[in-house]
């Protein structure tokens, strides 16, 4: 009862203290360590979470567990309620965004999402040039050599992390500057809307009245004819007053196809900079940032696996990363090789199946070990042979996680008793015999296990 008298904090705190004994230290980081209590009132809690994801999740899979602790912890019926913070001032993802904002400078953000900013923006060779004008642009919008700004690439390679980026960094800079940030499909349905409420006079003077105009994707406007219309109008007035403008786009504007000619020679009078796939480096430094950003500690093995197989598109790293950490809060378990490996197989898709089979291990061990294929999977009993298809088996079932009984049928139809002999002495061979030892470690290596 006393409990409930120490107000929202303490409320809060009681219920967090209690879960956390219940629930992994990763899910207490991902899910909980961002709530913030922010009211108690007739015995209902308001918990205010940092965006729709948490929310859901939260609702989905903690449900009972919060429930269980409140009725464990109180006598009274106590209700709670999850409400997504507006402002996402409080993201917890970003450590280092170290300002504080007042609520009233958090709305001129609009819908500029805040945890993009340059400061975690990783930078290697494949964006360093976009990444670089991009700054520029933000502390010095609507210089003429670079207007407009076209940041051009394939998907999920950080064009919109940037765009916004130079949002958030030139109103840190000048607070009064009116930004305006917006998707070309939005662009779009505003006009259309505009059009039939014949209001195209005020639509023409919002988006008149930017001084930095943002438009993500610009190839949706393709084959628009009237919104191209509008926007080429809307793009001169705002280019002849020296106010800056960046567009996203998935290809070099020369390459655009389905847009006018004349927009896209406006174009050629600024700078287009392209985002390019990641090269390994910058994946596993990519993976180490967003792992420490999300409290998730993995052993570099995994992170260099990871960035093995999930070559193309950062957010498909950054997927990965949520997926474990997800995975491994709902069903409880930690993160450990397997988990790894599983989550990576899913996103990979193909890519990492193709390597890891049956056959295939049995060849690497059949070349390491001079002994035949069909001898390791044959009948024959002589000890080299036995030995290699004790190791064949041990790689099956470390590596792909094979049943007993499917790997004794796949060695010669042996039963499932012989393929967990053959686990045992594999596994205090790897510790007594360095010839098996290596010979186990440069196959994971071949296969890209490395880190088991
Ligand atoms: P695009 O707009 O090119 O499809 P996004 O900007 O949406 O890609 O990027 C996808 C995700 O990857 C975002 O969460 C973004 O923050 C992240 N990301 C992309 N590039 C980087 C980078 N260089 N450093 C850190 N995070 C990045
Ligand atoms: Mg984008």
């Amino acid at each position: 009862m006393d409990k409930l008298k120490n107000g929202v904090a303490g409320v809060w705190g009681a219920i967090y203290q209690d879960l956390k004994k219940k629930l992994p230290d990763h899910a207490m980081h991902a899910w909980f360590d961002s709530v913030i209590p922010v009211g108690f009132q007739k015995n209902s809690l308001v918990l205010e979470l940092p965006n729709q994801f948490s929310l859901e999740w939260i609702e989905s899979h903690y449900k009972e567990e919060i429930t269980q602790s409140i009725n464990s912890l109180f006598k009274e019926r106590v209700q709670y309620r999850f409400l997504v913070s507006k402002s996402q001032i409080k993201n917890s993802f970003n450590k280092r965004s170290k300002e504080r904002f007042s609520r009233t400078e958090a709305k001129k953000f609009n819908n500029l999402n805040m945890k993009y900013t340059f400061d975690n923006f990783i930078v290697g060779n494949n964006n360093e040039f976009a990444k670089t004008a991009s700054e520029s642009v933000s502390k010095n919008p609507g210089q003429q050599n670079f207007n407009p700004l076209i940041i051009y690439g394939g998907v999920g390679l950080g064009k919109t992390h940037l765009m916004h980026a130079i949002g958030n960094n030139a109103l840190k800079n000048n607070p009064n500057l009116n930004i305006v940030n917006i998707t070309s499909e939005k662009f779009t349905l505003d006009f259309v809307n505009s059009l039939r409420k014949n209001k195209t006079i005020e639509f023409a003077q919002n988006y008149r009245s930017s001084d930095i105009l943002l438009i993500d994707d610009i190839q949706f406007f393709r084959g628009k004819e009237q919104t191209q219309e509008q926007f080429f109008h809307t793009f001169n007035v705002l280019y002849q007053s020296g106010k800056q403008i960046v567009l996203t786009a998935d290809k070099f504007p020369g390459e655009m196809k389905g847009l006018q000619s004349r927009l896209l020679s406006r174009f050629q009078s600024g700078l287009s900079v392209d985002v390019q796939p990641p090269n390994f480096e910058l994946r596993v430094a990519i993976l180490l940032e967003k792992a420490e950003q999300n409290k998730l500690t993995l052993d570099y093995s995994a992170i260099e696996f990871i960035a093995r197989h999930i070559k193309n598109n950062i957010r498909e790293l950054e997927g990965t990363i949520i997926r474990l950490l997800a995975k491994s809060s709902l069903l409880n378990i930690e993160i450990d090789h397997q988990l790894v490996t599983e989550v990576v197989k899913e996103r990979a898709g193909g890519s990492i199946g193709n390597e890891v089979s049956i056959e295939n291990i049995v060849k690497k061990v059949s070349q390491i070990s001079k002994i035949k294929e069909h001898e390791i999977v044959g009948k024959s009993r002589k000890m080299e042979i036995a030995e290699a298809r004790q190791v064949s088996m041990f790689l099956c079932r470390e590596v792909m996680g094979l049943s007993l009984s499917n790997i004794g049928m796949f060695f010669g139809g042996r039963d499932h008793t012989t393929v967990m002999h053959a686990l045992k002495t594999v596994g205090e061979k790897q510790i007594s015999n360095n010839r098996i030892n290596t010979m186990i470690k440069s196959i994971r290596k071949e296969l890209g296990f490395s880190f088991l």
